[in-house]
């Protein structure tokens, strides 16, 4: 069993043969300060290294932070305990970090300009080890106030752990990281969207749209050869009148593909209405991949377009781009690196 992983009241239930507020300052240790065991000074000696012997916490190591001299956002690599790596980001804004975090080891979705699909899906990440780079990267950087679930890895393919892990995050007696704070993206996992719905954790929903149709959708994303792109946009406009959370659009602009404008009327007929927001991203080039960047000036039409056609809209700036930009990019360069050596 994994004590990071149970919820506040399973943690209560457990009977460590101590009186019950030894389990609350071991909730609280574990999720409001983050610590192992052994930081955990309250406890008595004897009982911390009973929870060492008996419930070890997850492997999680931060191998190796790479920090950005253009804009400070910082690429954390982790080690996992049966030796598989991850990327973490941590962007700055104005109103603190941002945690960019993976919600599996690879993703089997395979859109064509990602390179954390390249070598397809390794694992699903538990909750436990979700809950530990979230802790290890804040105690890295200190307070973290936001996290999006853009990293690696398609959260709604690992619902489960990855509910079970925000409702961890958010938990008043530990984290208490505000569900508003917090921005889940998806490829298109719709029955799951309706699901999340229902789970009174009203988080930002993105989609990852990157295209104004189907036909353009399936070149690019595997996904859309089943779910339908309308069927998409209804599934997240019913998720945005359940929680009120504006949905937001992430739109990739491919050079020659999808950036013309064109593709800017057709997605604003698509997404009339519907009051959702659009974030414009241009792509960064995988080696494997023949995207290309598109000029400054067709994203500035685009955006144009959208605007003019009363669609909200803004360009998402880029960070990090000098320590390997896109997801899971640096995490590739990194076992190439260490397979060598
Ligand atoms: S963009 Fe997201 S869903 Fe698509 S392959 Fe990459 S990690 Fe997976």
């Amino acid at each position: 069993m994994n004590l990071l992983g149970l919820s506040y009241d399973k943690l209560m239930e457990l009977d460590l043969g101590q009186p019950k507020y030894r389990n609350r300052q071991l909730f609280e240790g574990l999720h409001k300060k983050g610590q192992d065991y052994e930081q955990m000074s309250n406890l008595p000696q004897a009982l911390r290294e009973q929870l060492a012997e008996e419930y070890p916490l997850p492997v999680v190591t931060l191998k190796e932070a790479f920090v950005s001299k253009a804009d400070n956002t910082r690429k954390l690599i982790f080690s996992l305990e049966d030796g598989n790596i991850i990327e973490a980001v941590l962007m700055h804004y104005r109103y603190g970090w941002t945690l960019c975090t993976p919600t599996q080891v690879g993703c089997a979705m395979g859109c064509s300009f990602c390179a954390s699909t390249l070598q397809g899906l390794v694992r699903n990440l538990d909750r436990a080890e979700l809950l530990s780079i979230f802790y290890k990267s804040s105690t890295y950087i200190g307070e973290i106030s936001r996290i999006v679930l853009m990293g690696s890895g398609e959260p709604l393919h690992n619902y489960n752990e990855v509910v079970a892990y925000l409702r961890l995050l958010t938990d008043e007696r530990g984290r208490n990281l505000s569900a508003r704070h917090i921005t889940l993206s998806t490829c298109g996992f719709v029955k799951e969207i309706e699901r999340l719905a229902t789970e009174n954790l009203p988080i930002t929903l993105t989609i990852s749209l990157h295209a104004p149709n189907d036909e353009l959708r399936r070149k690019i994303m595997p996904i859309a050869d089943k779910v339908a792109l309308e069927d998409l946009l209804n599934a997240a406009q019913n998720y945005q009148k359940a929680t009120g959370r504006r949905v937001t659009i992430e739109y990739t602009l491919i050079k020659g593909f999808n950036d013309g404008l064109a593709h800017a009327v057709e997605l604003s007929y698509r997404l009339k209405d519907r009051g959702f927001h659009v974030n414009l991203i241009s792509v960064n080039p995988l080696e494997e991949a023949s995207h290309q960047t598109p000029l400054r000036k067709n994203v500035e039409q685009f955006k144009k377009e959208l605007e003019a056609r009363q669609i909200n809209v803004t360009i998402r700036r880029e960070l990090g781009r000098d320590i390997s930009g896109s997801c899971g990019q640096l995490r590739n360069r990194y076992v190439e690196l260490e397979k060598r050596s």
